[in-house]
């Protein structure tokens, strides 16, 4: 373990100690798997937190990163280039919104809807300057900028990064009486994630989407997904929120929207939501550049080309069964939708990630989600067998502690 050890050691010396990463060095990845510096390969069930939907450099996508390379990569907003549009087109029509805003990581996106739905209640709604409320749910993760962190209810997202930004009024997930409650007349906007991943793979009651839904459209209110993890395929339909039929006024997507390659986000939103931003409100030197957007329309032809939403449903629910035929006395739940799944672990058991090492020693690679919740969301483009070799060892390991 030579050469891991001296990766492992420069990140350890030189890098902020801001995550606790496995010990693994992964030197190459291609499809569902990775290899690391030793040579060992391993299955990736984490997909960079449901970055890599569409699997590690799938050609196409990288074949797109290629070509844009050799043209341009970047111009800025200041001129115009020649993939954005179509980029934005494709998307919009996919996804059945009117206009799409893009910008680079999924905090950027999340940044770009909150401004949004405080300028859409002062201009349209008619809510006093600064007076625009947004309500969020108890265990979100939306990002890590400031104003984001500052409607965390995880106390280690927040400590020591006050003062916060205010306007925010957070509600239990999953709880529309609650959410009526919280609604005032300067109330903007609702924002949510239909399965809370970071917060562990938490699945609402079935009908809160719609009822959420029904209530900003009663209310005059903004209903705001993040689907930045949930979205593309992952939960076996493009969007989560199709579950329901609840569509969103505005949706945030990122991740998988940049293939796994670059960093693409977007603010998905109808003209009316879209049109209180005019030129110098806002904006980002990358959001929208020839390469990520080469990128992005690669990343969503990629989704339709290879039928990946339906194979993330069929799949997602062998894989379901599997886990949950594993007979274990250390499971406490099995949930999710689709191929984002988690496995909590009984809380007397001790934590999920001595699980997730075991599995990595395994050939297996996931990571824990808070604390007890073992999350398990590989590449969109994996095969039943391949499922199969996964389920095999992951009983083995729940069952021989
Ligand atoms: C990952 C994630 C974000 C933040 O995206 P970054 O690209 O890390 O800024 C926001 N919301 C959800 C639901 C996420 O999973």
């Amino acid at each position: 373990m030579a050469r891991t050890d001296e990766f492992i050691r420069d990140v350890e010396r030189y890098s902020a100690n801001n995550y606790h990463p496995l010990p693994i060095v992964i030197e190459k990845g291609e499809g569902v798997w990775v290899t690391d510096v030793e040579g060992k390969k391993y299955l990736d069930m984490l997909s960079a937190y449901s970055a890599l939907n569409q699997g590690h450099r799938h050609p196409k996508i990288i074949g797109a990163l290629m070509d844009q390379a050799q043209k341009v990569t970047l111009t800025s907003r200041a001129f115009h280039n020649e993939t954005m549009g179509g980029f934005l087109k494709t998307l919009c029509q996919m996804s059945g919104f009117d206009k799409a805003l893009p910008m680079n990581t999924g905090a950027e996106a999340v940044e770009t809807a909150l401004k949004a739905a405080r300028k859409w209640g002062l201009v349209k709604k008619g809510v006093p300057e600064n007076q625009g409320e947004i309500i969020v749910c108890e265990n979100n993760f939306h990002g890590r900028t400031v104003t984001i962190v500052s409607f965390s209810t995880e106390e280690q997202y927040r400590y020591g990064f006050g003062p916060f930004t205010p306007g925010f009024v957070s509600v239990p997930f999953g709880d529309a009486e609650a959410l009526e409650k919280a609604i005032t007349e300067n109330t903007v906007a609702i924002l949510a994630e239909p399965i809370q991943g970071e917060g562990g793979v938490l699945v609402p009651p079935a009908g809160y989407l719609a009822q959420m839904r029904e209530l900003a459209t009663r209310h005059n209110v903004l209903m705001m997904l993040d689907e930045i993890q949930t979205g593309l395929g992952r939960t076996g339909k493009l969007f989560a929120y199709q579950y329901e039929d609840a569509k969103p006024d505005v949706l945030l997507l990122g991740k998988a929207l940049g293939g796994g390659v670059y960093p693409v986000s977007a603010m998905l939103a109808s003209d009316g939501v879209m049109d209180v931003f005019g030129p110098g409100d806002h904006g980002s030197t990358f959001g929208g550049n020839p390469l990520g957007s080469a990128v992005g329309l690669a990343a969503l032809e990629v989704l339709e080309d290879e039928n990946l939403v339906q194979q993330a449903y069929t799949l997602g629910q062998h894989f379901m069964a599997g886990l949950k035929a594993i007979d274990s006395p250390l499971i406490k739940e099995v949930r999710g939708k689709g191929l984002l799944i988690g496995v909590e672990i009984k809380h007397e058991y001790g934590k999920a990630r001595p699980f997730c090492e075991r599995l990595m020693e395994l050939g297996i690679l996931c990571k824990e989600t808070h604390e007890y919740t073992i999350r398990f969301a590989p590449p969109l483009t994996i095969t039943k067998e391949q499922i199969d070799w996964a389920l095999e060892r992951i009983a083995k390991v729940l069952t021989e502690a």
